[in-house]
């Protein structure tokens, strides 16, 4: 996989979700886009963001896999614990980014 940086159009993005605090208040996460693939249907990494704005920065990829299906991953502690148990699990920060997104296929 060739991680070289393309520039892109709209590269930050500020979405409102359940925030870092115990009464999950909405709080501001910013998404910027750290990597585009030249090809977005190609097998691999398709984009990868950098998400600021929770106790941690996290990095969220969406991925195509050799099947043709897209993945969503999170760095996060959640979408780590419960995407290994749960199948089609979505972590808050993917889930506001799926919310946002066009469709994928
Ligand atoms: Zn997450």
């Amino acid at each position: 996989m060739k991680l070289t940086q393309p520039r892109v159009k709209n590269p930050e993005l500020m979405l409102r979700i359940p925030g870092p605090d115990r009464k999950r208040n909405l709080a501001a996460y910013t998404y910027r886009v750290t990597y585009r693939a030249p090809d977005p249907r190609a097998v691999g990494c398709v984009t990868t963001w950098e998400v600021g704005g929770g106790r941690l920065p996290y990095q969220v990829a969406l991925e195509r896999t050799e099947a043709g299906v897209l993945q969503w991953h999170c760095s996060c502690a959640d979408a780590v614990y419960r995407g290994e148990r749960l199948q089609h699990y979505h972590c808050k920060h993917v889930a506001g980014l799926m919310d946002c997104l066009p469709p994928l296929d």
